[in-house]
């Protein structure tokens, strides 16, 4: 395999930023220092001016999913080509088979397949547990030890994915005895069902209604259930797509009481409001997603939640649906919308040009929330999530002086629409390598399908 060689980058960790050589010789990096010399043969990049990150990590994404009466637009080949293209070399997909239809252990098989051989950037699965019984047990047990090693619960989506306390019971007694992190779509799923009912009883059919059938405190009664049985057992839980400051005082209210609990915040969340779901003419419907958009003054708590460490991980919740033809099944009823804010190619580039260019994060909390969290949280590091010696060689070499737009255009997701439509970006990245190989270069997908492997995952309590 070739060898690679970044020359006088801005190299930036978690902890640590340094102008520095960085040679990879095959798919992990070798060596790090000033004036390395290329060998022959040898590919050579110029980064000054340019950081030099490590390869971005999306802990929350949907590639293959069956929702809604709909399927998401995408396939590994578009989305992992959209997640290089953006500066993401690691995806964590929820497998999320539905209740009741298949055994889980043929959920994990379908989602596995789905991936290998086509992704051109490594992943590896949350496995969702939508029911426990003996039988499921025993196939955890198995996905578990096949080096999956986090769950999702939903206690949202009545009838579709959610459980009952019981099964949340022993899902966190499995997790805790095999050092499982439980993460968690925290909404409650009954309040959620009859405040639909009612709106749309009403005659409130229009996605600006869809805030208001999951407002902020069914949220944040979701993270407190989650506490409460992440508590009884001890077990490490992870809320997942975290949007109001509700939600963070729950989570921060157990964690003070030594829950060991982490929170994921979405790019969505810290860039849109509510106000887009209002948007006339149904244009709206491209901004449904749950936990729905909140009101902006939520903004300001979750930037400032990152700044300090009380969020960890920002995400994208990535679940792609095109506005003509998926999103409006749901004209005449917004519970029919298919839930999605499509967001996997620009989380980089907008988390880049509204935190650190704009002055809301510095460069290591950058880092930290999108890309080194993830990592150590669910069992990747230092394989992944730094750059240092023996770490693979995802890179992403970042142009920060890049000025463009998003735009439906040129974005490489199989989708008919932008959420971000004109937005400017500040910085962009210029090259991705996915251990060891070049896989983007300034916007253009130049890697392999299918080079991407399963990462198997330890116990990580
Ligand atoms: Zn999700």
């Amino acid at each position: 395999m070739a060898s690679l060689l970044i020359k006088n980058g801005n190299i930036v960790t978690a902890g640590e930023q340094y102008t520095a050589d960085i040679y990879c010789d095959g798919e992990q990096i070798s060596r790090i220092g000033r004036n390395l010399d290329a060998p022959p043969g040898a590919t050579v990049i110029d980064a000054t001016g340019k950081y030099v990150f490590p390869g971005f990590i999306d802990p929350h994404v949907h590639i293959y999913l069956p929702f809604m009466g709909t399927f998401a637009k995408d396939t590994y080949e578009s989305a992992s080509r959209a997640a290089v293209v953006g500066g993401t070399t690691t995806l964590i997909e929820m497998v999320c088979q539905a209740k009741n239809e298949e055994p889980i252990r043929d959920g994990f098989e379908l989602w596995m397949s789905k991936a290998v051989g086509k992704s051109a950037c490594d992943f590896t699965f949350h496995q969702s547990v939508t029911r426990y019984d003996a039988h499921t047990e025993a196939q955890l047990r198995e996905i578990v030890a096949a080096g999956v090693s986090s769950f999702k619960v939903f206690l949202a989506y009545k009838g579709a994915f959610d459980m009952t306390d019981k099964e949340l019971y022993d899902t966190m007694a499995l997790a805790k005895e095999l050092g499982v992190v439980v993460t968690a779509h925290c909404e409650n799923a009954d309040l959620v069902l009859e405040m639909q009912k009612k709106l749309v009883g009403e005659g409130k059919t229009g996605p600006e209604y869809h805030y208001w059938s999951r407002p902020p405190r069914v949220e944040a009664e979701g993270v407190h259930h989650l506490v409460t049985f992440g508590e009884t057992h001890g077990t490490h839980i992870y809320t997942v797509h975290t949007s109001c400051k509700e939600s963070l005082d729950e989570a921060m209210a157990g964690a003070a009481r030594g829950v060991n609990i982490n929170v994921e915040t979405l790019i969505q969340y810290l860039v849109l409001d509510k106000s887009y779901a209002e948007l006339p003419n149904f244009e709206g419907a491209k901004y449904v997603m749950s936990p729905p958009l909140r009101d902006k003054s939520n903004q300001q708590v979750l930037w400032n939640a990152l700044r300090k460490g009380y969020v960890s991980t920002v995400a994208t919740d990535h679940a792609p649906f095109d506005f003509v033809g998926q999103k409006d099944m749901g004209r005449d009823d917004f519970t029919k919308i298919p839930n999605g804010i499509p967001s996997l190619e620009d989380r980089i580039n907008l988390l880049y040009t509204h935190g650190v260019a704009a002055g809301r994060i510095d460069l290591g909390t950058f880092v930290t929330s999108a890309s080194t969290q993830a990592a150590k949280l669910f069992g990747l590091f230092p394989r992944k999530g730094t750059i240092a010696i023996g770490s693979d060689a995802d890179l992403v070499v970042y142009d920060p002086t890049y000025r463009g737009k998003i735009s439906a255009k040129t974005h490489q997701l199989n989708l008919d629409y932008s959420a971000f439509e004109g937005w400017e970006i500040k910085g962009r990245p210029a090259v991705v390598t996915v251990r060891g190989e070049i896989a983007a270069r300034d916007g253009a997908f130049v890697g392999t399908l299918g080079r991407g492997q399963f990462l198997k995952r330890e116990r990580t309590y």
